[in-house]
């Protein structure tokens, strides 16, 4: 009989939820044993040993590419920064087109314009979120080069139909799983089933070293590639006896020692992690079994899901009340909620004004770019709906939490949920 923290109720949750801490002492020390060695990056652009960076560097990579079993992992400052390196890899330039989610953190749809090409919403699927090989297929011309993939919020995407589109129209896939640590699809880990995958470790991520990506691939080519995009590619190209100089101008990519040292601790660490955010979002699933009008995260059969968030979906007819009403009661009960994720991105003033590069209009009006691309409201319904009407999400589901915690996340929900009608 307990009533609603937002009419003066006593809240479910009455004290904050710790925050997500994934530092220890094995971080302290591994950074102070960097800095005693006093070399903080070991970076030359010249071809030789040191164009791939510091000893820390190369066996974060080493490590790396062997717990995802990929033959090459390339280290860089960010998962931004290898997203840019992605698409110069695969040899987007003026004209082409690449298929992105308007649902996903900006660079991830973005990164296609620092080659001057064309970002393409596809639209998600209404249950993961990702783009399909269906919403893909849609949006395909003879000016599509390469399709940008998210496993977003940690659910893969349907990669093995992609990859056969891909396969079939000569595209190269590059799969974002910045957020889909401990996810796979059929044994498969997420970010190793494109051509390129890419992986962040900015603070807010799973496993993190303050700022950090990491690409990889078993492409011993676009792996090359990568490294010279990485590492000023225009000085170290004559040397290092490349034959396809497109898109190598360089860039200053390149990971420090230190975070280095941060991320190879972090690399240990993230199966447990992840499996700890696996049992808590299997917890609260259960708990949510059957809630009117409330819809847990969906599991596709095969795949296994990173829940970097726990995302519900509201019907808010059968609900009968607004997710607003809703989300805002949960936030008084103490919950950390919000609604939607990201605004639909071709919705930002850069795609709405199209303006980019310059006062030309490049990439849009590029005299190369014979397509008409179109960023109007309404391209992807279904990104629009979840945005604006169904979603909402919370983070209270990550590995700092424990089962009684989840419970009390759950009772929180559920109460709201039982004197829903109180809000209408
Ligand atoms: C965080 C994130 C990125 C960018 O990561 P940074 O390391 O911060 O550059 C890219 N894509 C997705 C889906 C992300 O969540």
């Amino acid at each position: 009989m307990s009533k609603l923290a937002i009419h003066g109720g006593r809240p479910v949750i009455d004290s904050p939820l710790p925050a997500y801490h994934t530092l220890g002492p094995e971080e302290t020390r591994a950074v102070l044993e960097v800095m005693e060695g006093g070399s903080l990056s070991s970076y030359l652009a010249v071809a030789g040993e040191f164009f791939e960076g510091g000893a820390g560097v190369r066996q974060l990579e080493a490590e790396w590419a062997q717990y995802f079993g990929v033959a090459h992992a390339v280290a860089l400052n960010s998962a931004t920064s290898a997203l840019y390196a992605a698409m110069g890899a695969a040899g987007v330039g003026p004209g082409d087109e690449v298929v992105v989610s308007p649902y996903t953190m900006a660079a991830s749809a973005t990164c296609a314009m620092i080659y001057n090409a064309v970002p393409v919403f596809a639209d998600v699927d209404p249950e993961t979120f990702c783009i399909s090989p269906d919403t893909i297929k849609a949006v395909l011309t003879p000016r599509t080069k390469a399709i940008v993939v998210v496993d977003i919020l940690g659910h893969p995407a349907e990669m093995e139909g992609i990859m056969a589109l891909a396969r079939e129209h000569g595209l190269v896939v590059v799969e974002d799983a910045a957020q889909a640590y401990g996810a796979s699809l059929n044994g498969r880990p997420a970010g190793t089933m494109g051509h390129i995958g890419v992986f962040s470790l900015n603070y807010h991520k799973t496993i993190q070293c303050g700022e950090g990506g990491v690409a990889v691939t078993d492409d011993p080519e676009l792996a090359l590639r990568l490294k010279l995009i990485r590492n000023h590619a225009e000085v170290v190209a004559e040397d290092t006896h490349v034959a396809n100089l497109v898109d190598l101008v360089g860039f200053n990519f390149r990971m420090t020692e230190l975070e280095a040292a941060i991320a190879r601790q972090q690399l240990r660490k993230v199966a447990a992690l992840a499996a700890q955010r696996q049992a808590n979002a299997a917890r609260l699933t259960q708990a949510l079994n059957g809630l009117e009008g409330l819809i847990p995260p969906v599991v596709r059969p095969g795949a296994s899901h990173g829940y970097y968030l726990y995302a519900l979906r509201c019907d808010q007819e059968r609900l009968g009340v607004s997710r607003a009403a809703f989300v805002a009661a949960l936030r008084a009960e103490g919950l950390p909620a919000v609604e939607g994720y990201v605004k639909p991105i071709y919705l930002s003033p850069i795609y709405q004004e199209r303006i980019a590069y310059g006062m030309t209009g490049c990439p849009f009006a590029c005299p190369l770019y014979q397509g008409s691309v179109s960023y109007a409201k309404g391209i992807c319904p279904v990104c629009e709906r979840l945005h604006y009407q169904e979603l909402f999400f919370t983070n209270a589901i990550h590995a700092g939490l424990g089962p009684g915690q989840i419970d009390l996340v759950a009772e929180a929900i559920r109460k709201v949920h039982r004197l829903r009608a109180e809000l209408a």
